[in-house]
């Protein structure tokens, strides 16, 4: 349960969707109307993924969030609480953030997002959550809500003595201002590139570049080099959060006193765990499952 005087290990700032997915034989065309074969519904966003993938990890989880007041935020409140996260859920006039997401037969897929109520995740939001963010162990924060409440949040955590982390997806420039707020930043390959280069991410004040590598592991990049975490032979069939599952694991792993190599480890671990089922959240591995895997 929320407790506004409770110091967590991670809390989370950050988006959440409910993904809606057909399956077709081929994706139509422009006012084409085809049959899908299949539907499901799962729960998203970078927020929402990462803040279960903390909690699954074993970190002590709050996650700050903006939901709409309609059946989809009801559901996605419910499962958070149920993962055992402390939910600290602004309601916001209007719908909860949606994917609208289309797979062929190839997995190919059109994907249309609908933030909803994440554009509600205003500066004042995160105020009205200032003694949350200022006590927790680290502050874990995404793209998928407004860049200032985002720098608004590093801000807070920076002067209550967090350590802070930007997973910076989906991958967008980013201004020195929030740049030097970051205590570690963990960009995908693609995200990297268009930041300018590990190198450039250090110069404007980011003391560590984790940088996530697919198949092929993760990098630690800091001033004083570069470490390549190897990565875990699986069975890969589903990459769906993988990123998330990694970013989760290290943020986890630091809140509880990992050095960065560690962590990397198990974010390393997270990520091939996740890489082995289909979907986001119901692939997002266990403490239990990477204690195996690393150990
Ligand atoms: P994103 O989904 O954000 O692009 P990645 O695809 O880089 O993230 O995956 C995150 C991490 O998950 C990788 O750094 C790696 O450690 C692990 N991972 C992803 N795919 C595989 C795979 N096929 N085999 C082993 N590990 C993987």
């Amino acid at each position: 349960m929320a407790n506004g005087s409770h110091s967590y290990e991670v809390v989370v700032l950050g988006s959440s969707n409910l993904d809606l997915v057909a399956t077709v034989e081929r994706l139509p065309s422009p006012g084409e109307t085809v049959l899908g074969s299949n539907y499901a519904e799962h729960a998203g966003g970078k927020g929402l993924n990462q803040s279960v993938a903390c909690r699954r990890a074993g970190a002590d989880t709050a996650f700050i969030t903006c939901l709409g007041t309609d059946d989809a935020g009801e559901t996605l409140h419910r499962l958070m609480t149920s993962e055992g996260i402390a939910a600290y859920v602004t309601d916001h006039a209007g719908p909860t953030g949606r994917a609208l997401i289309s797979v062929d037969e190839q997995g190919e897929n059109s994907i249309v997002v609908v933030p909803g109520a994440n554009t509600g995740l205003s500066i004042s939001v995160v105020d009205a959550h200032r003694d949350v963010i200022s006590r927790a162990g680290v502050l874990l924060c995404q793209l998928e809500v407004p860049i200032d409440a985002v720098e608004a949040a590093l801000a807070i955590a920076k002067v209550g003595g967090a350590r802070t982390i930007l997973n910076p997806a989906p991958a967008t420039k980013l201004n020195r201002s929030v740049l030097q707020l970051c205590d570690v930043i963990m960009p995908n390959q693609h995200e990297v590139a268009l930041l300018g280069g590990a190198s450039s991410l250090l110069e404007s004040g980011v003391s560590i570049v984790v940088i996530t590598l697919g198949a092929r592991g993760i990098k630690i990049v800091t001033k004083d080099g570069e470490l390549q975490i190897p990565p875990f032979a699986v069975r890969a069939i589903d990459t769906t959060g993988a990123g998330d599952a990694a970013c989760g694991a290290l943020a986890t792993a630091l809140a509880h006193g990992a050095d960065i190599t560690t962590a990397a480890r198990r974010a390393s671990a997270a990520g091939a765990l996740a890489a082995t089922k289909k979907g986001a959240v119901p692939s997002l591995p266990t403490q239990h499952d990477i204690d195996a895997l690393v150990n």
